[in-house]
């Protein structure tokens, strides 16, 4: 028996177990698989990095994303609250900088005054301070504000 991890085409992912590889490829031409999920018969095996195990492949998240096309009223509003938001945070936060981590455990662990504090951080140190228990936040930024 091997195992697969497959996927149907709504993004479902769920692992079968086959007697070969050619028995997988029968059940899929026979229509015999479906997803547990929702039922759909457009099964596929999932794509997998090599040497990386597909549960730890979920934490790295989805990546940035750019828009472009069509000016749409709906993304120019919501870049519009990207704006006030980042305004928000600048107005009423003191900015620490490459010290954000430090600064946010010591918020943290009580070592210094409680206020709200932005700055940089990579996505491995906002990781590390969210699995001790620190509340970060994303502040998005936009491309105009590298200018
Ligand atoms: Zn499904």
């Amino acid at each position: 028996m091997i195992s697969f991890t497959l996927c149907c085409d709504n993004g479902h992912e769920f692992d079968g177990w086959f007697r070969n590889g050619a028995a997988f490829d029968e059940q899929v031409a026979a229509s015999a698989l479906s997803c547990p999920a929702c039922g759909s018969e457009k099964v596929e095996k999932a794509l997998m990095a090599p040497g990386i195990p597909a549960k730890s492949n979920k934490k790295t998240g989805t990546p940035p994303g750019v828009y472009a096309g069509a000016p749409d009223p709906k993304v120019k509003e919501l870049i519009e609250q990207v704006r006030k938001l980042r305004q928000h945070v600048e107005d009423t936060a003191e900015y620490v900088g490459d010290k954000f981590p430090e600064e946010a455990r010591k918020i943290h662990y009580e070592e210094t005054e409680k206020r709200g504090i932005f700055g940089e951080a990579s996505v491995e140190e906002a990781r590390e301070l969210l699995e001790e228990g620190v509340e970060v936040l994303p502040v998005p930024t936009l491309p105009e504000d590298h200018n």
